[in-house]
């Protein structure tokens, strides 16, 4: 883990000239080579260096240079793959940022050119408007690079139509490790006797595929996923005509630098439909699948029992479970059938039917096995379903203890007709090793998924890894499968190639790599010469991995390890590189901007992972560098929702930006943004005054000097006018009562959104109440404002207060409804971190959205609105916390409460404000540039007449600044609807804004 001196002297003049050299990023740092140093795999391998270049020929050139200087090189794409083939202690060059073009398309032929960093939903997403896809459909898909998916030799879900990688790569440009630049694909078994370099090598190599063409045929095992190892049996003359590019698939960046890749597209499927097939015991269920698939289905996938269990304890699950799963199976399988005409589909699920009749299942019936088809034809279940299957993954991988479900065997693939032994034979083996695994997935193929729970801290645990990897691989040899059915060799598998195709297949392999990379420069110990699987010193977890003490703000108990937790908290992150999506949900903002691994909550996670463990030196917490890592993390909350482990880096970079406070003390910047709940009164009252600085061009730039703050915004107006109702009770005093949290930010700036909240919900009947602070001081506050700012004894004294003053309401079940969702939400996730007795949770748990409330009362029965139309469609933006904790559906179904509203969704991630973000200079393009991602068009695009609708404060902030149209909190357009008004455009495209002494929403009498 740690450089010899030698090394860093070495690694200063590379380092040097390669800066020199490359206009990309070049990064000798310990910060940002720790975030290289691991893939998905449980192993780590600090890299001497990396490289982020922005052409090929920066690629090449950095590929020279380090080769050169004695280093090895290593490509890497989204850096996902779970073997440890993707990380090395040479130079690292991720090609992900800058070097991700669809080149060309020929829609004709079915063809397309891109370069290797390309992500395959973008490309898919680019292919979509032509009817056409590129199908190797990893579960990875939204980060996985056509780069990466090569090099791995990458298998999809629907493999059993079309194939693995290998299988639709045309062909290849790649660079040897000695810079020479070659195109790979199909070539005549007689090759011309000519000096140039690739007539050399393909001669050599067809030369051994002919040499070595029987002991392939007897080694190779016969099933469709065999990705371990060279595939040599390209090479051989029965496969003609031979493609030299599919040498190079599966090679894991250990022959050649691929540049771009040609692939071959196949047409959008447009009609599928799945039958769920029942099955009372697993092993009939494995049994069953050599069956299916004779009906040519386009995928078969397996759900346990501990899958289902999974899901119907998930609310948002059991819907699609009660509709599509019958009784208590053991198993299901899943087949899709994907022919061009539905009614094919039709006629094969009726066949799937009369299939599973003939194997001798039948619902209730003595004289059958239990077991039958239920058909899912509708497109929103199959979706359902779809999804249900991966996330139920996802809380397989959640798990918060000290073990996990480990990596190592987890895609062995066996001819079908043995799928039914193999699995029963495996649970044997984790039994014996005091182990349990689920299994899931490709049954099609034989390719289960399956991660057996261990602890690789523990010797005894990596002991039994070992002994399962062993007993398991010994046993897929046996039934002549493959060890690596899908996610390569790497360090866990390339041991025990020698075993699976013994030595003369090894002495192949080793002359293939000889001949390629004779230097030993392209990553090396991958596939050849690898080192042991169980080898500690390479493991993310070595032996002498250690957490020192560790102070926290936060109760993390639900965590093991040190600082109360916080230790399992971060290493919760197993890399699987969700964050790194570029599209759908909101996770994560900052990396959609930037695209870099600093950037992303995998690069913070093992950022944090790496400091708190002493891998970056002393005081790495509060250093520097964390604050450089934290800085674009808008602390938006999405990855705690959509992270598949929950990492909540907003709550982590909180620990952060207090270790530092602690270390550093406060910025005047800090204070600004802290004490904004305590200055705010005085403030108001001389609003004038303090408005100036939004006046004046000179306070601008004084305040970006001394505090920061950027000059282009403008800051939220001060007014006199507050929202400070003259009694605490409003409503019929026979109404079901409810609180009204009137937020910092509402309450100060924007009262309308309160007065409106609070029309509404007298219209509606409730009886109101806006207590005092229980100690007769400054007005309520969540603590928002100091949380951001790292000053969490300061949040814990604001969230004291409104728990002394809510809780006589709460304990008598009255709800506490707010409306700025950063605000209100704190009190069903910080306050509970911060505060773990029973009076903060009677109180978070009564913690509502204003629109939460109106919908659960409304399906209650008991909200009546007289509301009138008011416009004819309104497009919402989300809040980020909103979405996070699930509450944003009821944004939507509150403002459908309208007659005749057509309500559509943004398909936005954050606004980029951020609370404070968006107002540092030094953040202040980031933000503009999350915002222009896809929210300012999405309210470009929209009519005048549309309503634009944005809960959060900040939202409606940057989408002023940026369109100059003004966004509503869903509480003022219901109360406009009570009134059937609605504020109408000026001339010049600005909403008139009423103030509240001109046109109050609170009416006089209430
Ligand atoms: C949760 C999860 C689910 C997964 N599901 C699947 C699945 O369904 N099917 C599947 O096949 N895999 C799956 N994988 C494994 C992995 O995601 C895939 O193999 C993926 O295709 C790797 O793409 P990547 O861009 O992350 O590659 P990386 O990990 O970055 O690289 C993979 C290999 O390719 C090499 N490489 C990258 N770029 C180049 C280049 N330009 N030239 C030469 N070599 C290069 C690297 O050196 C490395 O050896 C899964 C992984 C996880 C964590
Ligand atoms: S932070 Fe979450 S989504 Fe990102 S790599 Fe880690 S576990 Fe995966
Ligand atoms: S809180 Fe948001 S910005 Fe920060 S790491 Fe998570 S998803 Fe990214």
């Amino acid at each position: 883990m740690t450089e010899t001196a030698s090394n860093t002297l070495h690694g200063s003049k590379l380092q040097e000239r390669l800066s020199r050299e490359i206009t990309g990023e070049v990064f000798f740092d310990a910060f940002n080579r720790g975030r290289y140093a691991t893939d998905a795999s449980f192993y780590q391998i600090m890299p001497a260096g990396v490289v982020v270049p922005r052409t090929v020929e920066e690629a090449l050139r950095a590929l020279a240079i380090s080769r050169d200087a004695g280093r090895k090189v290593t490509p890497r794409g989204g850096g996902t793959s779970q073997c440890g083939q993707t990380i090395n202690d040479g130079i690292i060059i991720d090609l992900s940022k800058h070097l991700n073009r669809l080149l060309s398309l020929d829609v004709e032929n079915r063809t397309c050119l891109v370069e290797s960093g390309i992500v395959l939903d973008d490309l898919n997403r680019q292919l979509k408007k032509h009817g056409l896809w590129f199908p190797v459909d990893v579960s990875t898909a939204s980060r996985a690079t056509i780069g990466g998916m090569a090099g791995n030799n990458s298998c999809g879900g629907r493999s059993l139509r079309y194939g693995t990688m290998r299988d639709n790569t045309l062909s290849m440009d790649a660079a040897l490790a000695d810079g020479t630049l070659m195109h790979f694909g199909e070539v005549s078994r007689d090759q011309p006797d000519s000096d140039e370099k690739a007539s050399q090598l393909f001669r050599d190599m067809l030369a051994l595929g002919a040499r070595e063409a029987d002991e392939i045929a007897d080694k190779f095992p016969r099933v469709q996923r065999r990705v371990g190892g060279y595939n040599l049996d390209a090479l051989v003359p029965r496969n003609v005509p031979n493609n030299m590019a599919h040498l190079l698939v599966g090679s894991e960046g250990t022959l050649a630098f691929t540049t771009q890749v040609e692939l071959k597209l196949w047409p959008v499927i447009k009609n599928k439909v799945l039958g769920v097939c029942h099955f009372g015991s697993f092993y009939e269920a494995m049994d069953a699948a050599q069956h299916l698939v004779k009906l040519r289905p386009i995928a078969v996938e397996l759900v346990d029992r501990t899958m289902i269990a999974l899901g119907r304890d998930i609310a948002m699950f059991r819907p699609v479970i009660e509709a599509t799963v019958k009784g208590d199976p053991d198993a299901l399988l899943i087949v899709e059938f994907a022919e061009e005409d539905q009614s094919d589909n039709l006629h094969k699920l009726k066949q799937l039917s009369e299939l599973m009749g003939d194997l001798g299942f039948g619902w209730n019936n003595p004289q059958r096995k239990w077991g039958g088809v239920v058909d899912v034809v509708e497109p929103a279940t199959q979706t359902a379903i779809a999804d249900f299957r991966t996330s139920g993954l996802n809380v397989m991988m959640s798990m918060k203890q000290e073990g996990k479900t480990v990596s190592f065997v987890e895609d062995c693939a066996v001819p079908l007709p043995h799928l039914a032994d193999y699995t029963q034979r495996l649970n044997a083996i984790f039994a014996k090793h005091g182990t349990r695994g689920t299994m899931y997935a490709h049954a099609s193929e034989g390719c289960l998924h399956v991660r057996p729970v261990l602890n690789l801290k523990l010797e005894k645990d990596v002991k039994a890894m070992r002994a399962i990897a062993e007993e398991t691989f010994a046993m897929v040899r046996e039934y002549k499968g493959s060890h690596s059915g899908e996610h390569g060799d790497g360090i866990v598998r390339s041991e025990f190639h020698e075993t699976m195709f013994g030595s003369r297949i090894i002495a192949d392999f080793k002359e293939v790599k000889a001949r390629f990379d004779p230097g030993h420069t392209l990553n090396p110990g991958k596939i050849v010469d690898a080192p042991k699987m169980d080898d500690r010193s390479l493991f993310r977890y070595p032996p002498n991995y250690r957490i020192g003490e560790l102070k926290t703000v936060f109760d993390w108990s639900a965590y093991p390890g040190a600082g109360g937790g916080l230790q399992g908290a971060v290493e919760m992150c197993n890399n699987n590189g969700a964050c790194r999506k570029l599209e759908g949900g909101v996770m994560c903002p900052s990396y959609r901007t930037t695209r870099n691994e600093k950037d992303v909550t995998r690069g913070r996670a093992n950022t944090l992972r790496l400091a708190i463990s002493g891998q970056l030196g002393p005081d790495a917490l509060s250093s520097d560098e964390m604050m450089d890592t934290m800085k674009l993390c808008v602390s938006c909350k999405a990855c705690r929702h959509e992270c598949p482990t929950g990492v909540d880096m907003a709550k982590m970079k909180i620990e952060v930006l207090a270790a530092r406070r602690e270390k550093h003390g406060l910025s005047l910047r800090d204070r600004l943004v802290g004490f904004l709940p305590h200055y705010a009164p005085l403030f108001s009252r001389v609003a004038p005054l303090a408005n100036w600085r939004n006046k004046s061009k000179l306070l601008r730039a004084l305040f970006e000097r001394v505090a920061g703050i950027s000059a282009k915004r403008d800051l939220p107006e001060w007014r006199r006018d507050v929202f400070a109702p003259d009694s605490e009770v409003f409503g019929p005093t026979d109404g079901h009562e409810v609180v009204l949290f009137a937020d910092t930010f509402n309450r100060t700036y924007e009262r309308e959104n309160l007065d409106a909240a609070l029309r509404v919900l007298v219209a509606g009947g409730y009886r109101v109440h806006i207590p005092q602070p229980a100690d007769h001081g400054r007005p309520l506050c969540c603590g928002r404002t100091f949380l951001s700012a790292g000053l969490v004894d300061h949040a814990r004294t604001e969230l004291d207060r409104l728990v002394a003053t809510y809780l006589p309401f709460a304990a008598r079940g009255v709800p506490i409804v707010g409306l700025e969702p950063s605000c209100l939400l704190t009190l069903r996730d910080e306050l509970l971190s911060l505060r773990s007795d029973e009076t903060a949770k009677t109180i978070s748990a009564h913690a509502l959205m204003f629109e939460e409330f109106l919908v659960r009362e409304a399906a209650a029965g008991r909200l009546s609105l007289p509301l009138s139309p008011i416009a004819d469609k309104a497009i919402v933006h989300g809040h980020c916390h909103q979405k996070s904790f699930g509450a944003f559906k009821p944004v939507e179904q509150a403002l459908r409460l309208i007659p005749g509203l057509n309500v559509e969704t943004i398909e936005s991630s954050c606004c980029g404000m951020a609370g404070a973000f968006g107002y540092d200079a030094d953040t202040y393009q980031a933000s503009i540039e999350m915002a222009e991602l896809s929210l300012l068009p999405a309210v470009r695009r929209s009519d005048a007449d549309t309503l634009v609708i944005a809960d959060g404060t900040s939202c409606r902030h940057q989408i002023k600044d940026g369109t100059n149209r003004t966004a509503l909190h869903v509480a003022r357009a219901l109360a406009m609807s009570l009134d059937g008004t609605l504020l109408r455009p000026n001339p010049h495209g600005e909403e008139k804004q009423t103030s509240a002494a001109e046109n109050p929403i609170v009416p006089s009498n209430l």
